[in-house]
């Protein structure tokens, strides 16, 4: 499913707002669509238990991630509660280049940086059953303070608005459901007209 006609890779761009399962829902596409390439953000929050630097970001200092803004590595780039987040830009370039579909896990703001440089991207955003299911599942994962929590949870309610941009929605009501649905998204991109 990697390649289309004209060679490319498309560019698939998920977002949705914290806790809304993202990361779950990736985790199920890395079984299931193993052909994705996942790109690898940078990033000046703080590694949680079991993180990996490399794998699930690359972790930079603030002059560090400052530093890659200048010498204009980034595809995008965003502050997202007090942390820097942003997208390496020769690896993603080199996948589509190579003919291999590339996800971006990235919240709203850069998908905006990123749909003014790839219109022809695919944007899909991912909906929480709930606000409350949302908190719940927030506060269930452990990781942050109640004050992180509380701040997550109104960027929660800003992002979730943003919707509207975006090309899909998809509900993350059961993982799997939600995985297929990703899928089925991709697999009707891939046959579009318009990409032959
Ligand atoms: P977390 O700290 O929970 O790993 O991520 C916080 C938010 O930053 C999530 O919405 C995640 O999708 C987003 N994010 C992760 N990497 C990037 C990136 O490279 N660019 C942007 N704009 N957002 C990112």
């Amino acid at each position: 499913m990697g390649i289309d006609s004209k060679g490319r890779g498309l560019l698939i761009v998920l977002s949705g707002p914290s806790g809304a399962g993202k990361g779950t829902v990736c985790s199920a596409l890395r079984t299931h669509a193993p052909e994705l390439v996942y790109s690898v953000s940078a990033t000046t929050r703080k590694p949680r238990e079991g993180e990996v630097d490399g794998v699930n970001y690359f972790f930079k200092s603030k002059k560090e991630f400052e530093g890659m803004i200048e010498e204009g590595e980034l595809l995008e780039w965003a502050q997202y509660v007090n942390n820097y987040y942003g997208t390496p830009r020769r690896f993603v370039e080199e996948q589509l280049d190579a003919g291999r579909d590339v996800l971006l896990e990235i919240e709203v703001q850069g998908a905006k940086q990123v749909k003014e440089r790839f219109p022809e991207g695919i944007f899909i955003f991912l909906l929480p059953p709930s606000l409350d299911e949302l908190a719940s599942r927030i506060r269930g994962r452990g990781t942050e303070t109640e004050e992180a929590v509380v701040n997550r949870l109104k960027a929660a309610a800003k992002e979730l608005r943003e919707v509207e941009h975006y090309d899909y929605a998809v509900l993350n009501d059961r993982v799997e459901a939600a995985c297929d649905r990703v899928r089925s998204i991709l697999i009707a991109e891939h046959c579009r007209k318009d990409r032959l």
